[in-house]
């Protein structure tokens, strides 16, 4: 495994299992050099259980757990905002984070709002609400589009979330001939904002599908545009902090990627797959 480190981490500030020292001390022992916090920050959604219920004493502990392991390990703060605007106003990033990680797991419509990434039925009524697959992907792009090139985050985070559910429930035909070309052009839009893309293992470590996200379409697409990619866990515990990760490396020197970017003091580098 040539990879280091992982960004995309939660802990029990938000979603996560386990405490940001237990996750600290997994990363050790997967031999990583560093490892970096992602608690959900949605702001405004009250409704939403899964995000940090305290922020002040997440940068807090973060602090000290920075502290403490210096200078052999390094811990990075960051975020995982929400691309979805609720009340119309985007958060500014918080001037602690290092990195932040912009998602959109939210999608509304007729004032009701839909997670596309946690129910079967939840994402069949979003579907049957926006007018159909077609149209919901359609929306959810478009809302990501607006994300990334309205905030100055760092890293694109699982782009095709939208299909973690497919493999199983078939809520759509990934090879109808509509599909593809639709996401590649918002991908193409998406990576002209400089972003970097995650490639996201979270899904098969919580057994949800098989497959990282992007799925390997994109990341040809990826390739051939020169985006720069990062592998992440999304790691929700001790026991999942590299979670696939020699397999993905695989995939992604077969693509053709010899590098991907890694987080270090002095900014993002890229390093050798
Ligand atoms: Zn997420
Ligand atoms: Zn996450």
């Amino acid at each position: 495994m040539t990879t280091k480190s992982n960004l995309h981490t939660h802990s029990t500030f938000c979603d996560g299992r386990n405490s940001i020292e237990d996750m600290i001390k997994a990363a050790i022992d997967a031999g990583f050099i560093s490892l970096g916090f992602s608690g959900h920050y949605h702001t405004g959604y009250d409704f939403d259980d899964v995000q940090l219920r305290d922020p002040e004493a997440y940068f807090c502990e973060l602090e000290r757990m920075k502290q403490k392991y210096a200078p052999d390990f390094a811990v990075f703060k960051g975020l995982e905002l929400e691309g979805h605007i609720l009340g119309g106003v985007r958060p500014v990033i918080d001037p602690r984070c290092d990195f932040s990680i912009g998602s959109v797991h939210y999608l509304s419509t007729g004032g009701e709002f839909y997670t596309v990434d946690y129910l079967p039925e939840e994402w069949q009524r979003a579907s049957d609400a926006f007018g159909g697959p077609r149209k919901l992907i359609e929306a959810y792009f478009e809302d990501y589009l607006c994300f990334a090139n309205e905030m100055p985050f760092d890293i694109v985070g699982h782009i095709d979330i939208y299909a973690k559910l497919n493999e199983k429930h078939h809520f759509f035909d990934e090879n109808e001939s509509w599909y593809q070309p639709m996401v590649l052009s918002y991908i193409e839009k998406i990576a002209a904002t400089g972003k970097i893309f995650e490639v996201n293992t979270g899904a098969i470590g919580k057994k949800y599908r098989s497959t990282q996200y992007p799925a390997n379409f994109i990341l040809k697409r990826l390739h051939e545009i020169k985006a720069p990619v990062i592998l992440s866990s999304d790691s929700h515990s001790t026991d999942t902090i590299a979670c696939h990760f020699e397999e993905t490396e695989k995939l992604l020197k077969d693509i053709g990627f010899t590098e991907q970017m890694q987080l270090t003091e002095r900014g993002f580098v890229a390093v050798p797959l």
